[in-house]
């Protein structure tokens, strides 16, 4: 690529990005980094009435997130900016003037009031929504004395019955007809350009060699690709990324679940898996490999791989991946994760802070069932099978006696059971895994019952629950005092059962 390759992420803050926007951020970076270009974060906030509170910090915050850098942007600054629209308005103001001066653009005194009307006539009789040309071809004077208005907006003149064409370097050649193109606004009534204007003049003077963005942008590339022409400007490489769709293959939105990719940091993923996952989002490597690390991702991308088709966003597919990185760290790493979590999550009568040398004990045996963060310490995590870890924490487990009756076995075998199991693991030397494991054996033999029907019984009787991690490290990390308390519970439980 002889050039050098600029691209930019312009999101509008109108609202909290979601995993498409981070995608196209990602791409854009992962564009720059390949190729050793630069990335840039231009913040489009010429639209007044959409722009949200807090909607650039949480972009911001999304691409610290996932640790994609910007070189040039809000907070770092550099040579092109200011990178937010609306401390550029002169510039496009001059833009628009250089229009306007040479016929390609016109003042138009249509209020909002009788282009609504004009929509709703259109409406009627099933025409697509469009202007109807009224200002075009009268002189300023005229368009003003017969508009409705006093503050004109400015749009642009399409010349009328041209193909419009440019190069996709996903798609290949794209082509519309000028007719079917709106004289679209380029200066609205209140002094601010529209995203078209302000897209095209600052992509010109910020040096963006690429764009790559959504698909739903491609019906406005012709638009740009005029605007181009008429200033006399050269257009970047466009590269329009595929839709992403949920499992239904409708347009991903609320519908499917969480969209908002801070969502999913709240909900226990880790960027590392995200970024991963949102990677497979448009591009492939080839029909296979699926688990890439940043560096891995940087080498490979190139937009010869991104694809056509949409690509689906499958939380199933993320959470599993999310396990295999959660699986594969340093138990280390994952204690560090997982602690703020669990201090937040875990019920409040648990004290805090949690002791740091039991959770150290406690974690590693959970790390390899763990898919995300948060289901340690949340029942209404969204992978659905929180908390894993409450019952390491917890003096009283709720659970109901029945579980801890296996299968053929009476409830009154079961009890015995777990008396017998109480004397001898009270009297045990060490309580430890190995010893826990020989004594409740040999027991399981003494006792004429299977081994899976007395490790069951007293899964359930110390953890509450009768899917846990191995029992006898379990055990052994839960001590023998917590132990000998949730078996003898476990006992009275099943006895006042059978009284009732
Ligand atoms: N401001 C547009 C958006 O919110 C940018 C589209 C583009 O990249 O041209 O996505």
């Amino acid at each position: 690529m002889p050039e050098q390759v600029r691209v930019r992420y312009a999101p509008s803050p109108t609202g909290i990005p979601h995993v498409g926007n981070i995608r196209t951020a990602l791409f854009n970076w992962l564009f720059a980094r390949h190729h050793g270009g630069r990335f840039i974060v231009r913040i489009e906030d010429t639209d007044q009435s959409r722009r949200m509170d807090g909607a650039t910090e949480a972009i911001l915050e999304s691409l610290r997130w996932l640790e994609l850098d910007w070189d040039e942007g809000p907070e770092v600054g550099g040579e092109f900016g200011p990178y937010f629209q609306s401390e550029r308005l002169d510039i496009y103001h001059q833009y628009a003037e250089k229009l306007l001066g040479q016929g390609d653009a016109y003042h138009c005194y249509c209020s909002p009031a009788r282009l609504d009307e004009m929509r709703k006539e259109q409406a009627r009789k099933k025409l697509p929504p469009k202007y109807d040309k009224r200002c075009r071809d009268l002189s300023e004077e005229d368009a003003r004395a017969g508009g409705d208005t006093d503050v004109p907006v400015v749009r642009f003149r399409i010349p009328p019955d041209i193909r419009v064409s440019f190069n996709d370097q996903v798609r290949g050649e794209v082509s519309f007809e000028s007719n079917v193109l709106d004289d679209f606004v380029l200066i609205k009534a209140d002094g601010f350009p529209t995203y078209h204007l302000a897209n095209v003049v600052d992509d010109h003077l910020m040096e963006i060699s690429h764009v790559l963005r959504a698909e739903e942008w491609l019906s406005s590339t012709p638009r740009h690709v005029l605007l181009y022409d008429a200033l006399d400007l050269k257009p970047p490489h466009f590269v329009h990324l595929p839709m992403i769709l949920g499992p239904d293959r409708a347009k991903l939105s609320k519908r499917h679940g969480a969209t908002s990719l801070l969502e999913y940091r709240d909900q226990g993923f880790l960027p590392q898996a995200m970024l991963n996952y949102l990677a497979l989002m448009g591009w492939a490597l080839d029909d296979r490999t699926e688990l890439f690390t940043r560096q891995d991702l940087v080498r490979h991308f190139t937009v010869e791989r991104v694809g056509k088709t949409g690509a689906i966003f499958d939380v199933d597919k993320l959470t599993w991946m999310n396990g295999v990185y959660i699986r594969e760290m340093p138990s280390e790493e994952f204690i560090q994760w997982v602690l703020p979590f669990m201090e937040k999550d875990l019920p409040p009568h648990i004290p805090r802070p949690l002791d740091r040398e039991y959770v150290a004990r406690v974690l590693p045996l959970l790390q390899e069932r763990t898919k995300s963060l948060k289901e340690l310490g949340d029942r209404s995590s969204i992978t659905g099978d929180g908390p894993l870890a409450d019952f390491f924490f917890q003096e009283e487990l709720e659970y109901d006696p029945g579980s801890l009756v296996p299968k053929k076995l009476s409830p009154e075998d079961t009890a015995k059971a777990l008396t017998i199991a109480r004397e001898r693991l009270e009297g045990l030397g060490s309580f430890d895994r190995e010893a826990l494991e020989v004594l409740l054996r040999d027991l399981a033999k003494e006792l004429g019952v299977k081994t899976g029907q007395l490790f069951g019984a007293l899964r359930v009787a110390v953890t509450g629950r009768t899917a846990a991690p191995p029992l006898f490290e379990t055990m052994e990390v839960l001590g023998r005092d917590r132990c000998l308390k949730r078996i003898a519970r476990a006992i009275a439980g099943l006895e006042a059962r059978q009284q009732n």
